[in-house]
């Protein structure tokens, strides 16, 4: 079995894989793009290599140098993390072939949850609740697809079954839009995803995003460990999150964990695993399955004591889930902040040098970040500097917390996204609980400052 991991990622979740694998005894192998060079995971790493220059498609995207990494530093695992190949089945395949294993679940998983009506199909067999749609639309089967669309009932949205990051998806919300609305789609699919597949749903209006972690080990145990709510969201990008999702009654949450549990039973399903839901009226709708570790992980680490990348690291060892149901005990409540190198109010990228930077503590409060004075925030990758995560006894001690937490923070050199959270953490809405994936855009408009103030 692998005693050394290759982490192919950058960031703070690279940093998170490494002191996973500390704890557990692995060595680490670090890879970067040149402008990552200094990154404080590639200090502590016990090797580290470059694997090509800035852009992503030269570098963490170069699955032959990722490859090639492992077999030259003796690397027997590799980590995604999140974003990057995590989900990317044909990586995970090639991985396998080399005799190296995936930090993740087998590729022919990661395929079919990638595509989104096998994924609704297969949640349906399981008796997981989704939104209600219709198969793929094949071309020319546009008049089915308007008697499906008038069942369904209006507004409907067209996606591309290989969607993600929020593209591919069109709102309908006549019948005389559809013929064009699927046409586009199907444009779109062809173009940025190579599959011109696409598919009908009923549209939500107003749903918060409730999502489900899971830990199996593909060896017959399976257990979730909570939901988390998302849907603090800008442009689908989420902003904040926390655990448990205010006001959604427990029994109701334990029956779509005991569904999501079995249904990566049924699957086969090995790693940790993230149901994604939209929540509206009351009831759960399934609408993708993510293959991977979640930015968002730790506010679920922070009310169960699990830690989910140790997991994935014992799971990819081949040992049985040492977690039981039973077992997991839910403490308290959990708020993550995202802070972003952005305008707080127009989410402008603000890449530079961060001159200085003092991160919060205290009790109940975790930060995960990469960052120190002086770290380069690059332009060429995702802007996340740091993840505050804040728990509490109650919601309210968490929200206290958290309001302490980002009054102590220090980021000069680059925008940052502190005021914006603050703002959110003093909205009545927010404070209220339950809001929808609509909320923040809504709000953003009350915050701001006027245009020409200062962020
Ligand atoms: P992606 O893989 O691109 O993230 P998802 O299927 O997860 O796509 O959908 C992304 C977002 O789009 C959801 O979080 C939600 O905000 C919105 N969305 C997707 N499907 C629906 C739907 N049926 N009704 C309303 N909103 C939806």
């Amino acid at each position: 079995m692998f005693d050394t991991v290759l982490i192919a990622n950058r960031g703070e979740i690279a940093l998170r894989i490494l002191r996973a694998c500390r704890t557990l005894g692995l060595k680490t192998v670090a890879v970067y793009a040149e402008p990552d060079a200094d990154q404080r995971h590639v200090h502590l790493a016990d090797q580290a290599v470059c694997i090509g220059p800035a852009p992503a498609a030269q570098s963490y995207l170069d699955m032959d140098q990722l490859i090639l990494a492992a077999w030259h530093t003796g690397a027997g695992a590799i980590h995604p993390g999140y974003g990057f190949l995590s989900e990317n089945a044909a990586f995970a395949e090639r991985v396998e072939q080399a005799g190296l294993v995936f930090i993740g679940p087998e590729s022919r998983t990661i395929r079919q949850m990638g595509d989104k009506i096998e994924a609704k199909r297969a949640m349906l067999a399981a008796g997981v609740p989704c939104v209600p749609g219709t198969e793929a639309i094949r071309p020319g089967g546009e008049a089915e697809a308007a008697e499906q669309a008038l069942v369904i009932g209006y507004p409907v949205i067209a996606k591309a079954a290989a969607g993600g990051g929020g593209r591919g998806m069109r709102v309908v919300r006549e019948p005389a839009a559809l013929d064009g609305a699927l046409k586009l789609t199907r444009e779109e699919a062809q173009r940025a995803f190579g599959d011109a597949s696409v598919y009908l749903e009923k549209f939500l209006e107003h749903p918060r995003h409730v999502e489900i972690q899971v830990l199996a080990d593909g060896q017959g145990h399976a257990v979730w460990l909570g939901e988390r709510d998302c849907s603090m969201q800008r442009r689908h990008q989420k902003v904040l999150e926390e655990s448990p999702a205010p006001g959604i009654p427990r029994e109701q949450i334990a029956r779509i964990g005991r569904l999501c549990a079995s249904a990566c039973i049924d699957m086969g399903y090995r790693g940790a695993g993230t149901f994604e839901f939209l929540y509206e009226s009351g009831g759960f709708y399934f609408i993708e399955m993510n293959t991977r570790v979640q930015v968002e992980h730790p506010v679920t680490e922070m009310v169960t004591g699990v830690d989910i990348v140790a997991e994935q690291l014992r799971i990819a060892q081949g040992q049985p889930l040492r977690i039981r149901q039973e077992d997991i005990v839910f403490s308290g409540h959990a708020i993550e902040c995202r802070i972003n190198a952005e305008h707080p109010w127009t989410f402008v990228p603000s890449p530079g040098r961060v001159a200085q930077w003092r991160v919060p503590g205290g009790a109940g409060i975790r930060v995960d970040s990469h960052v120190d004075a002086g770290t380069a925030v690059p332009p060429y990758y995702d802007s996340l500097m740091a993840k505050f995560i804040a728990h509490g006894s109650t919601r309210h001690e968490a929200i206290a917390r958290m309001r302490a937490a980002l009054g102590e923070a220090v980021v000069e050199g680059v925008a940052s996204t502190v005021a914006l959270q603050q703002a959110i953490l003093d909205d009545a809405g927010f404070l209220a609980g339950g809001t929808d994936i609509h909320y923040l855009e809504s709000a953003l408009p009350r915050w701001a400052p006027p245009t020409g103030a200062k962020a």
